[in-house]
């Protein structure tokens, strides 16, 4: 292949959801490439979105309020600069949004409507077309891009490999149906979105299985607190895949967690059903591991209104046959967000010169090992300025001339799925990571379609292997125990290959492979 589009400097942003969307806008009328896997807006996580952004904007609430429900959810690993910095920019991020034609939910009087999501103090959830809050943001941040001259968009194309010289990104080179392409740039930000898609139960769409960090991690980026997984309490328990949601906010509204029997097995739990994430999940976990079945009952609160209020939920409900005016609806956890991805800095740049990373595909320290409900959209929008605001700073630069490397084969997660469930899901502990880590390596060596996600999965293995305690949303049944001091864990593809040689008894010829590179 040696087809090589020179973009005259132009940067490329990899994903088409809110964070890839909010940079290129930021940054015209800079001209600037979007690359997206699918149709813009479609196999996004941000298109799903119910609930809406956090941002502290009512009359009882501030920064600080908001500041503090995050790092108690976080559990001692947020990094408290950058979470202060996002929390403060969350009010600006809302008018920005509006601004694109973001047609938010606001009172007859124009305030902006307020939603209570799990572990948050202060009704501070800013929400969309009711709980389509993703799709709305979505179409009016797609309308705003397709009418911005300066932002080429180039659908139904993937990233499958950073080209790197010396150190520095000089390139992308992806693929469309069997046509490969090859795009010279200096300046790449990721915004691929999520991992759930590595999960049997996901929320997330089946592409979202960590593209990003496969890519990042392949040009030798360092990936930071890959281990942590949050998992969503309350997916409709059934057969639909990526799994609809029942929002956290039916929850707000009163909704309560009961079993078969109907007994409230979290009521004496502190915060009950509003409780953090990995506590709600775990119990409900427990509950379906112990042989019983659990419903989220929203028959009294909200009751009849519940069709008003969540009109897109009733109508998923609908579609499997309910109706949650009058009946439970069945729930089981489903992984949901990545809190761990690729490492910036302040300014969202990598280890690696030349690449970026913003959304959730990247680690700015705001979640720690727990994210609040709906700090990831704000994050996305606010993270997204400081990416484009560093791009558009930094000198073009030459790309790659000429060029060699195979495309590799399509990936497929398909395999890894179980592999990962069984290993990496709510409760952990080192006998399952070990073999998952043995399993994953074979696979990743053998460079065939299961090779990337098996990668990514084998980084989130050693790292969960590594992390001897449990915090936040990793929970090691073999080390129940908090350590004393938070430690954010970083690793690079050799630093994963190196440990999973050594923690797994994956037998001197694959060790020695493993040991080889880059
Ligand atoms: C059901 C659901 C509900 C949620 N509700 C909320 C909520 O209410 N509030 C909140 O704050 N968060 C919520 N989240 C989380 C939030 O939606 C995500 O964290 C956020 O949307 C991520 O945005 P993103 O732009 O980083 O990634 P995404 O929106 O997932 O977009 C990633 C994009 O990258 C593309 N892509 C991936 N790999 C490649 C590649 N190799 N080449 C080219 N393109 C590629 C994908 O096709 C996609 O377009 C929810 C998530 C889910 C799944």
């Amino acid at each position: 292949m040696s087809d090589v589009h020179d973009l005259r400097g132009r940067p490329v942003i990899i994903g088409g959801g809110i964070a890839g969307l909010m940079t290129a806008l930021r940054l015209a009328p800079e001209p600037v490439v979007l690359l997206s896997g699918g149709n813009l807006g479609t196999e996004a996580s941000s298109t799903l979105a119910q609930g809406g952004l956090a941002a502290s904007i009512g009359a009882d609430d501030s920064p600080d309020l908001h500041l503090a429900d995050t790092l108690a959810a976080g559990d001692g690993l947020c990094d408290r600069r950058t979470a202060r910095r996002i929390v403060e920019a969350a009010p600006k991020a809302i008018e920005d949004l509006a601004r694109l034609g973001v047609a938010f939910d606001r009172s007859p009087d124009g305030t902006l409507l307020l939603g209570l999501e799990a572990a948050h103090s202060r009704r501070r959830i800013v929400h969309a077309a009711g709980d389509a809050s993703g799709r709305e943001i979505i179409s009016a941040l797609i309308d705003a891009v397709r009418s911005t001259a300066s932002v080429s968009v180039v659908e139904g194309i993937a990233a499958r490999r950073l080209i790197v010289e010396d150190g520095a990104v000089t390139g992308v080179l992806a693929s469309g149906g069997s046509d490969a392409f090859a795009f010279s740039t200096r300046r790449v930000v990721l915004a691929t979105g999520g991992i759930g898609g590595l999960f049997c139960d996901s929320t997330n769409p089946l592409g979202s299985w960590g593209q990003g960090l496969a890519l990042a991690a392949r040009a030798g980026a360092q990936l930071a607190d890959l281990e942590f997984v949050q998992f969503h309490p309350t997916a409709l328990d059934g057969p639909r895949r990526p799994m609809p949601l029942v929002s956290e906010a039916v929850r707000g509204e009163g909704a309560v967690l009961i079993d078969e029997r109907g007994l409230r097995f979290l009521a004496d739990t502190p915060g009950g059903e509003l409780a953090p994430r990995d506590v709600v999940s775990r119990a409900v976990w427990r509950r379906l591991a112990a042989g019983h079945r659990v419903f989220l009952d929203a028959r009294q609160s909200p009751g009849r209104k519940f069709g008003e209020r969540f009109p897109a939920i009733a109508a998923i409900c609908r579609q499997a046959g309910l109706d949650p005016a009058v009946e439970p609806i069945p729930v089981r956890p489903a992984a949901h967000y990545h809190m761990g991805g690729v490492a910036v800095d302040q300014e969202g740049r990598s280890s690696v010169e030349g690449l970026w990373a913003c959304g959730e595909v990247a680690h700015t320290g705001l979640h720690g090992a727990n994210r609040l409900a709906s700090n990831s959209l704000t994050e996305a929008v606010v993270s997204a300025a400081w990416v484009a605001d560093s791009v558009a700073a930094t000198p073009q630069g030459k790309g790659m001339r000429t060029f060699s490397m195979p495309l590799p084969p399509r990936p497929d997660a398909s395999g890894i799925r179980p592999i990962v469930s069984a290993a990496l899901g709510i409760t952990r502990n080192g006998e399952a990571l070990r073999e998952a880590v043995a399993t994953l390596l074979a696979i990743e060596t053998s460079g065939e379609s299961a090779s990337d996600p098996a990668l990514v999965a084998l980084m989130m293995a050693v790292a969960a292997l590594g992390r001897e305690e449990s915090r936040g949303s990793h929970y090691r049944s073999d080390f129940v125990e908090r350590k004393p001091h938070a430690v954010t864990s970083r690793l690079t593809l050799g630093d994963a290959f190196e440990a999973a040689a050594t923690f797994a008894d994956v037998g001197e010829p694959l060790a020695r492979r493993a040991r080889k590179w880059p």
